[in-house]
């Protein structure tokens, strides 16, 4: 059984996580403050934590940042506004994914499903990732899509390559540029725009209406997988 680790003050989401979680079977623990926080992910040794970013003694980055220093599990950020920075700060800190309040169990549930499965799926070395109709092959550097090998230049290539590798997780620009293009590219947006550009109208049905690279507004994209993770 998976064990979460949630962190949060605020009443009533406490309440709402605590009935969702008891009822889809998820064991969990819970603290309201960061010092506890830290002291129960190392009791409970945890497979997932959910973070409130407001905590009464501290900011939730810096837990985040404590956690990802010493583990890889996946990271929730729970926010109370839309705040882009802080969504972008949390992400660069090291956190998988964020949801904002108000949000519903069903988006909750999915994003939990969604990570934890990404964090079994890390866990094992795959030669081929599928992902909806599209498939990577490792060893032979092909991507495919309905079984036919799409012709893309080295950057698609490692692009494509990397969203497959990180489906259904919020990657912020400045990632996506430092795993792909190398580190003093975080601030080149344009090249990423262009490349994301290119990529949709090769994989996608309508890349002007994308189900694969969603568009995360001011904060970077996602990459989903089967069309499951729609809001
Ligand atoms: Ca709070």
């Amino acid at each position: 059984m998976k064990k979460i680790l949630i962190v949060e003050d605020d009443q009533a989401v406490k309440k709402l996580l605590e009935t969702a979680f008891r009822e889809y079977g998820f064991n969990f623990v819970l603290s309201e403050n960061k010092k506890n926080a830290m002291m129960m992910f190392l009791t409970h040794n945890p497979d997932l934590l959910i973070v409130d970013l407001g905590l009464p003694d501290g900011d939730g980055k810096d837990l985040i940042k404590e956690v990802r220093d010493i583990s890889k599990i996946p990271i929730i950020v729970v926010t109370a506004r839309h705040d882009e920075k802080e969504i972008v700060a949390s992400l660069d800190k090291g956190a998988d994914d964020y949801i904002t309040k108000p949000f519903s169990v069903n988006e909750l549930l999915a994003r939990v499903r969604a990570n934890l499965r990404r964090n079994i799926d890390g866990e094992k070395l795959k030669e081929t990732i599928t992902c909806g109709e599209l498939e990577l092959n490792l060893p032979s550097r092909n991507i495919s899509l309905k079984g036919e090998i799409l012709k893309l230049t080295p950057i698609e290539y490692e692009l494509l390559k990397y969203f497959l590798l990180n489906t259904n997780k919020t990657l912020t620009h400045k990632q996506i540029l430092k795993e792909v293009w190398g580190a003093g590219y975080q601030n080149e947006m344009q090249y990423l725009r262009t490349y994301v550009n290119t990529l949709r109208k090769k994989i996608e049905q309508n890349s002007t209406r994308p189900n694969y690279i969603k568009t995360e507004s001011g904060i970077g994209y996602r990459f989903c997988c089967g069309f499951l993770e729609e809001k």
